[in-house]
């Protein structure tokens, strides 16, 4: 086992902060849109969640500095991703704190140049990253300061990898995982290392017709890839051969060649076109769930921003929200999912990283907590 997060140093492991500078890596990258006076934050969640750990070194004296990237701009600034709608919020949260502009400003972010941490780490005299949802990048400010300074995880971080290096590791039976999204070259890696871990495997969402397809079925002009249908066919395969159950839709919901709503079986039409899991896949989907006793759930079930085709994402996450199983969300779009249908309060943990938590759960570590081993202050 690669990983375990007791060998990473936590807040406590810092020691003494009362009069010290500490750089705290958080992940302000919240959604945005342009109002009437210009750039303004649509959810500031990511920035309510790095209190914990900022108030715990402000009461204890220490002086806070923020940094996070925002959006892509490429390495040069670009106004729109300027980090001042964050700077304004995060002055009512936490008056007093100080936040840098978007590390993404600059080429040496991405590409962890030696130089850029250089100037991070000028003047800070502790580290501390509670960026989950970049935790799985090695860029400058997530991989650069535990090279030369005291370190430790922040809270949200520490929960992050708690959760879901114990779903890994030492999850309660029935195990299920429920996929679905858009990204599924992205997703099969987890669908293989889950596979050992797991007893059912539930995929939805545009994923499901590659795996459709890898059963011979025709999928009409479904969403699908078709380089990944051997890969499907050889996940299906091992599944079968391990005793591991993968659950497929056995209906679908769509629109047919002239463009109008309807349900198909497995087999879709020419020209037909798969949006959500149908009616009875929502029930057999639900059924699963509630017999688990923890639930990992990444993707929406359908294209359920489309409100025709978002019954099947609702029913499954009713279903989450149900269960008396442990339960566990991620993915950025899965978890405003949830939001939307006022369920967010009703599942044990709503992860904050998509790709970073597929990349613990697959490889359980991320190269921001293999630097954090490795800080001058980490024990062994
Ligand atoms: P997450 O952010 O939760 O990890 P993804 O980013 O992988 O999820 O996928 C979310 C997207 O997948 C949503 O925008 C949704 O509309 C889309 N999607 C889900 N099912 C389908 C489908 N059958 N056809 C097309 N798009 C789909
Ligand atoms: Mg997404």
């Amino acid at each position: 086992m690669p990983a375990t997060s007791g060998a990473i140093p936590v807040l406590e492991d810092l020691g003494d902060v009362a009069g010290r500078r500490v750089l705290v890596r958080t992940d302000f990258n919240v959604p945005m849109d342009d109002g009437p006076g210009g750039r303004r934050i649509t959810d500031d969640f990511r920035i309510r969640a790095a209190l914990p750990t900022i108030e715990w070194l402000t009461t204890r004296g220490a002086s806070v500095v923020c940094a996070s990237h925002l959006g892509r701009p490429k390495g040069e600034p670009v106004p729109k991703y300027s980090m001042e709608p964050v700077r304004a919020r995060l002055a009512e949260l936490a008056p007093g704190v100080e936040l840098l502009e978007n590390l993404r400003f600059d080429p040496g972010e991405e590409s962890c140049d030696p130089a850029f941490v250089d100037r991070l780490v000028a003047g800070a005299d502790a580290y501390v990253d509670d960026a989950f949802g970049a935790a799985h990048r090695a860029h400058a400010s997530i991989v650069g300061p535990p090279r030369t300074l005291p370190s430790a995880m922040g809270r949200l971080l520490q929960r992050e990898v708690e959760v879901l290096l114990g779903l890994r590791e030492s999850p309660k039976h029935p195990f299920v995982a429920v996929l679905g999204g858009s990204k599924i070259s992205d997703k099969l890696g987890v669908v293989e290392a889950l596979l050992g871990v797991v007893d059912a495997l539930v995929v939805g969402g545009a994923m499901c017709f590659t795996f459709l397809a890898a059963q011979g079925n025709p999928i009409g002009d479904s969403l699908f890839e078709p380089d990944q249908v051997e890969t499907c066919r050889r996940l299906l395969e091992r599944a079968a051969a391990g005793g591991t159950a993968i659950h497929l839709p056995e209906d679908v919901n769509g629109v047919d060649a002239r463009g109008g709503y309807a349900t198909f079986g497995t087999r879709l039409p020419d020209g037909a076109k798969g949006f959500d899991i149908g009616p009875g896949t929502a029930a057999a989907f639900s059924d699963v769930v509630m017999d688990a006793r923890t639930v990992f759930w990444n993707g929406p079930m359908g294209m359920f921003e489309d409100p025709r085709f978002a019954a099947g994402t609702r029913t499954l996450a009713e279903a989450v929200a149900a269960t008396k199983a442990f339960t566990v969300v991620g993915g950025g779009d899965s978890a405003a999912a949830l939001a939307q249908f006022g369920l967010a309060d009703d599942v044990d943990h709503v992860s904050t990283g998509g790709g970073a938590s597929l990349e613990l759960l697959e490889l359980g570590d991320l190269p921001g907590l293999e630097a954090l081993r490795k800080a001058p202050n980490a024990r062994g």
